[in-house]
């Protein structure tokens, strides 16, 4: 069973995703790191992430780098946003993509073009979202003792951009898959969100 879970940046779909994952017993996988992997890679080379060739050469990064925690930052989330614009940057991770979902068993991955472009027969598509202010606040809440120096209206601000950046793009802008289900996770707590998307699999599979 692949299950593809899409939807944008701090909507709870990585939570989602891994407690499926965990629950049907299958490995998932976090495309957003691998933008994110790619923007610090383009950062740590002086390179510009607006640049397609630039961001094009930070593809070429160490699965070592992945387990980086530098890459969960907001700033490199920022940066993976912007890299993942060029059409150049989603061919060269698309490979990956595609051969980790059709491993045999099945897979859960989440990102923002899964169930459109990566995955688009898989069995089962949600497509996670909440307000902009509830998303805002979750990541705040996130950070504390982190990166204290930003603020939650920065956070909302900058969550705003990378919707508009997501949603705009021409190559696999974040769209609702037809055939997907929308969990709206804004007035649900974790638990409660956890055991939606449980009960929206298992409705879908059968
Ligand atoms: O999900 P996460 O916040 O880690 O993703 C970081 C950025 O990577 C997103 O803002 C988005 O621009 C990009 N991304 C993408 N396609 C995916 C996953 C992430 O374009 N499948």
């Amino acid at each position: 069973m692949i299950i593809a879970v899409d939807g944008p940046t701090a909507s709870g779909k990585g939570t989602i995703a891994k407690a499926l994952a965990a629950h049907f017993g299958l490995p998932c996988l976090d495309t957003g790191l691998l933008y994110r992997a790619v923007g610090y890679q383009v950062e740590q080379a002086g390179g510009d992430a607006d640049n397609a060739a630039d961001a094009l050469a930070g593809c070429d990064f160490p699965d070592s780098l992945l387990a980086n925690p530098d890459l969960r930052s907001e700033a490199t989330g920022g940066l993976a946003s912007r890299v993942s614009v060029h059409p150049e940057v989603r061919a060269a991770l698309l490979e990956r993509q595609r051969a980790f979902a059709e491993q045999e068993g099945g897979a859960v991955l989440d990102g923002r073009d899964i169930g459109t472009v990566i995955a688009p027969d898989a069995d089962v598509k949600l497509f996670i979202t909440a307000s902009v202010q509830a998303r805002a606040k979750r990541r705040w809440l996130e950070m504390q003792g982190r990166e204290m120096e930003i603020t939650l209206d920065e956070i909302e601000h900058d969550i705003a951009m990378r919707d508009a950046r997501d949603t705009g793009r021409k190559d696999a802008p974040l769209r609702i898959a037809p055939d997907a289900r929308v969990i709206d996770t804004t007035a649900l707590g974790k638990e409660e969100a956890i055991a939606a998307a449980i009960a929206a699999v298992e409705l879908a599979r059968d």
